[in-house]
């Protein structure tokens, strides 16, 4: 196929790269001036589009994809879909789907999990939102760049699913930090929390599989100094949409609110940026009730 793919960073350049690898014509533009293996640099997102079967982005927000959408869909061939990867607010997905369709193209919203090693190792899993033929015509791609790809419904269904998650994520990561914190103050230790935690009815992929504790459980980045991994700055970005989302669905969503507020004061007022959004633990270790 004849891809165009715009917004080459740190998931984007990976993706592409994969997409060229496994014998595709890929075509890439990015504000910065990057190289990416096997990719044909353009100079404007309207060009990397042009004559392409399948427009893949993966862009920052809402707001950059609606307006690299509005330069792209014009360029593109009727029966071409335009196959948005990041991870942006339902509404932005469903309006840019919207006019996609309107030129009669097809959309797809396929947000991914499993971060940059999961976009190298073409092992991300893709939520996807839009018609059925969109997804068949963007489903050999996802075959490529990752493991799995779930058809979660229309326009926006893959952004709704994604946020869902990482809403989910983000509040037990807190749930798990905040007891790891109270087994410290009690004395209990930490090995012993997990043996009992990771076999009993408060287990989760943060205890599990992604343990806060250094030392405590499978490698994680707890065990390089809480580098990510998934930096606290993402997981606000995505807990801020869910909350965007729970407030025009009018969800009551009391602990994703506060989730979003504890990671909002993580990173602006506190030392989390740039901090694996696991740094919680630390964070409570040092604080008392007060
Ligand atoms: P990034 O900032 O590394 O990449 C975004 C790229 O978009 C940059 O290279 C930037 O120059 C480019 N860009 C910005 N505006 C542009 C424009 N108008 N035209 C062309 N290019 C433009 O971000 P990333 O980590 O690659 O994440 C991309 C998306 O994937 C985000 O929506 C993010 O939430 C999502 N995501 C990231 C991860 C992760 O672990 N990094 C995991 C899952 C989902």
């Amino acid at each position: 196929m004849k891809i165009g793919f715009i917004g080459l960073g740190n998931m984007g350049a990976p993706m592409a790269a994969n997409l060229a690898k496994a014998g595709h014509e890929v075509t890439g533009f990015d504000m910065a001036p990057v190289e990416v293996a096997g990719v044909t640099r353009a100079a404007s997102a309207a060009e990397a589009a042009r004559g392409a079967d399948v427009v893949v982005t993966m862009l920052p927000n809402g707001q950059i994809l609606r307006a690299v959408a509005a330069e792209v869909i014009p360029a593109m061939t009727a029966g071409a879909a335009l196959v948005d990867c990041s991870t942006v607010d339902v509404d932005s997905a469903r309006a840019v789907a919207a006019d996609a369709e309107a030129a009669g193209l097809l959309a797809v919203d396929a947000p991914v999990s499993g971060g940059i090693g999961g976009a190298a190792a073409g092992t991300l899993t893709f939520m996807a939102g839009g018609s059925e033929a969109a997804f068949d015509k963007a489903k050999p791609l996802f075959d490529i760049m990752g493991q799995k790809a779930v058809h979660c419904g229309d326009a926006g269904a893959g952004q709704a699913a994604k946020i869902c998650n990482n809403m989910i994520l983000g509040v037990t990561m807190i749930a798990t930090c905040e007891a790891f914190a109270l087994a410290d103050k009690l004395g209990l230790d930490r090995q012993k929390m997990f043996d009992v935690v990771s076999t009993s009815s408060g287990y989760s992929w943060t205890m599990n599989a992604y343990c806060p504790a250094p030392g405590v459980g499978p490698q994680s980045p707890a065990d390089n100094d809480y580098k990510p991994g998934f930096a606290a700055e993402l997981m606000l970005k995505d807990l801020r949409l869910s909350q965007q989302a729970a407030g025009s669905a009018d969800a009551d969503t009391p602990m994703g609110q506060l989730a979003e507020a504890l990671y909002a004061r993580f990173v602006e007022e506190e030392d989390g940026k740039g901090m694996d959004f696991s740094a919680m633990l630390p964070r409570f270790e040092k604080r008392g009730r007060g």
